[in-house]
């Protein structure tokens, strides 16, 4: 037995977004039939898609172009740091750790899953470097093999790109404020040891 024609092309629908496979989409789709508050998700859905663009500095997704960051006088724009998405502009931008300008890059490097250099916005990057503002570029990239191996790529591509390089740094790694050691994984432990530095005062 099929679903109505409608109803089979909301799943499928689901099914197109990432992590999502046929039993959630259906899930997702039953929800939204039995649910009256959920038939204003189309409406939302419609307004994100029309009121938001690609900040043409940052490449940040706004409602303004350039971005509320790019546009803010008090930002250093000597100093860029370089992420993978806009989620990770916001929990920058909450911690307040940051107060330069940023770079979306909008994804990472995964072969497996068809995402290569050129999706990548690395070539803007190397240009908006290469207009001479920026003194250090900040990786901010995941963590991972996929945030590690796009670290390298855009490293590599303005070490290519640019006679002049500005200070290029990586966030630092280890543990977390507030962890127990017994509790981290290995990794996190090695990548602390090493990334320590010294402490006390220098002799
Ligand atoms: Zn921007």
């Amino acid at each position: 037995m099929a679903f109505p024609a409608p109803l089979e092309q909301l799943i499928e629908a689901f099914e197109r977004f990432p992590g999502i496979g046929r039993v959630t989409a259906e899930r997702l789709a039953f929800h939204i039939l039995r649910d009256p508050e959920a038939a204003g998700l189309a409406g939302a859905i419609e307004r994100a898609a029309r009121d938001t663009l690609r900040c043409a500095e940052c490449g940040n997704i706004a409602e303004q172009d350039p971005c509320v960051i790019c546009s803010d006088p008090k930002r250093d724009r000597t100093q860029l740091c370089v992420v993978e998405e806009p989620r990770h502009v916001e929990a920058i931008e909450r911690s307040g750790a940051f107060g330069g300008v940023y770079h979306v890059l909008m994804g990472a490097l995964n072969p497996a899953e068809g995402t290569e250099i050129a999706q990548l916005s690395i070539k803007w990057l190397v240009e908006r470097v290469g207009a001479g503002e920026v003194r250090e570029v900040v990786f901010a990239t995941d963590p991972d093999v996929e945030g590690e191996a796009t670290a390298l790529a855009a490293v590599e591509a303005l070490e290519a790109g640019l006679s002049e390089r500005p200070v290029m740094t990586r966030l630092a790694r280890g543990v977390p404020s507030g962890g127990a050691l017994e509790y981290l994984h290995r990794g996190v432990l090695m990548d602390a040891f090493e990334g320590r530095r010294t402490i006390g005062a220098k002799r």
